[in-house]
């Protein structure tokens, strides 16, 4: 991989980007963290991610390390020095280099880290075959709706699922569905209802999940955010997940028990179409 990434302020070549051993982000997870998707070598929904980054950064006491035009203006960059046409812009405020201690450093400046990735998020397989779930016990900490860089307890959800010879893992906490290990988690219940957890502080505001929520109701769909079981999600008669990367994934079993006819649902293959037809249309 010969990438330019970016590091405070200066574009170089990936081999060359470095930070810190006492950068806080890596010695504590201390740090926020935001992921947008690019389709046509556009940004598609990066305001949302801006502005959710600003939210989690003032939740943590973290000073921006630029302002958003100046965040947009490097993404846009990257974006070109790339060539990137579809796939992601990642990037990352930590609360910068100090000695290690547990207080919060006063007067260290925060660091501000991107990259671009290349992925097929158009035609990716998941979304014509739909995802196989298991479900795993949400031992995440209790503000899952700050974006940290914490990201063990997802990773270990996604291994779990991979040693299951599953896609994907939803949590759960206290008998009912958090979210999904990287997405948000909904069902489609067999009267056609949307359902979805309410937001909070035990799921992240997934910035897809405003735009279908939206594009829900725009199509009349009766939509209940509210909390829902496993069980109520094997018994529906779709299961979706969406994320930055994902769009609308049609979600296919959950712990083995299959979800309709098990193949992607009709709602979930339309709301997918809806967003990708928004998202397109954006980036002319
Ligand atoms: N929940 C969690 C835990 C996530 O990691 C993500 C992906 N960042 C989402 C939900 C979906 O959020 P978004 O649509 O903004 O990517």
């Amino acid at each position: 991989m010969n990438r330019i990434v970016y590091v405070n302020g200066e574009y170089l070549p990936e081999a060359d980007a470095k930070i810190s051993v006492f950068d806080r982000g890596f010695l504590f997870a201390d740090g926020v963290y935001e992921v947008s998707s690019v389709l046509n070598g556009k940004l598609i929904d990066n305001e949302g991610h801006l502005t959710r980054l600003h939210r989690s950064m003032n939740e943590l006491s973290l000073t921006p390390p630029a302002t958003n035009e100046e965040i947009e203006t490097a993404q846009k960059t990257l974006i070109e020095k790339n060539n990137l046409d579809q796939g992601l812009i990642y990037l990352q405020v930590s609360r910068g280099v100090a000695d290690r201690g547990f207080h919060f450093p006063e007067n260290t400046p925060t660091s501000l880290v991107m990259f671009s990735q290349k992925l097929n998020i158009l035609e990716s397989p998941y979304a014509k075959k739909g995802m196989t779930i298991i479900t795993v016990p949400d031992i995440r900490w209790g503000r899952r709706d700050i974006k940290t860089v914490q990201l063990l307890a997802p990773s270990m959800a996604k291994m779990a699922a991979k040693a299951a010879g599953a896609d994907d893992a939803w949590m759960i906490e206290d008998g009912y569905i958090t979210e999904g290990s990287s997405n948000n988690a909904y069902i489609i219940t067999k009267e056609g209802t949307l359902v979805t957890r309410h937001l909070g502080t035990e799921i992240l505001a997934g910035i897809t999940r405003k735009a279908i929520m939206r594009l829900a109701a725009e199509d009349n769909m009766k939509i209940e955010e509210r909390l829902f079981t496993p069980e109520e999600a094997m018994d529906a008669a779709e299961a979706f997940l969406s994320s930055a990367t994902t769009f609308v994934t049609p979600v296919v079993s959950i712990d083995g028990k299959t979800i309709g006819n098990g193949t992607p649902g009709p709602i979930a293959i339309k709301l997918r179409e809806f967003y990708i037809e928004e998202a397109l249309a954006s980036t002319k």
